[in-house]
């Protein structure tokens, strides 16, 4: 349990937690009063250019939008078949129906997906967020502990079958108690960052598998 103020009324009230940014009903003057966590205060400094993250470790952007327009595209093209094929009575509600969806689909709001994960070096964290079209959706902290002996350790493996499947890489950095898991596409530089080892155990494919004594890697 946290106390936060109205900004309104200027009254505290009780939240049930601070973890989370979520809007409030003030109990004394029943406003809305809008709840930011001090890690999403930080996100939206760096997501606006307002304060540079010291180490991008991984950005990833996708949009929907072409799989949308192949889509749409599809239906409006066999609606407008069906409704060609006019001797059937049936085809005209299905190609109408078609057409409409098609249409429908192709005026939607297509989905920008942001995923960032940076390294925040004065709080010694690894910050991870995403933003549907410029909207935070997602936000999470792992504070980790840089000293000399920590090292980033990675290995691949290929997941899924022989034409369909994709590298999946893991990267941990190790820690007194527990190795931390994060996602980077450069460990190596982040390592080199740091100032700590960086080691890459291998790629496993499908035939060989990531040996028993993996965990060892993981090791103090
Ligand atoms: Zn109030």
């Amino acid at each position: 349990m946290v106390d936060i103020r109205c900004g309104n009324c200027k009254e505290t009230f009780e939240i049930e937690s601070a973890d989370y940014s979520t809007d409030y009903d003030c109990p004394h003057c029943g406003r809305n009063v809008k709840f930011t966590t001090e890690l999403d205060r930080w996100v939206k400094k760096i997501y606006s250019g307002e304060i540079n993250y010291d180490f991008l470790l991984q950005k990833k952007v996708t949009n929907n939008r072409l799989v949308s327009v192949i889509m749409s595209s599809t239906f409006i093209l066999f609606g407008s078949f069906s409704l060609l094929a006019w001797m059937f009575i049936i085809t005209i509600p299905i190609g109408i129906w078609c057409i409409k969806v098609g249409l429908e689909e192709l005026f939607s709001k297509s989905i920008k997906v942001e995923t960032f994960c940076v390294f925040d070096k004065s709080n010694s964290r690894i910050v991870l967020f995403v933003h549907e079209n410029g909207e935070l959706v997602e936000s999470s902290e792992t504070k980790i502990k840089v000293e000399p002996r920590c090292k980033i350790v990675s290995y691949s493996w290929w997941s899924g079958g022989h034409d369909t499947g994709s590298a999946v890489t893991k990267v941990f950095i190790t820690q007194k108690d527990n190795p931390i898991n994060f996602i980077t596409n450069c460990p190596g530089e982040f390592a080199k960052y740091l100032g700590i080892d960086f080691v890459f155990k291998g790629y496993y494919d499908n035939k060989e598998a990531i040996p028993e004594n993996s965990h060892e890697w993981l090791e103090w």
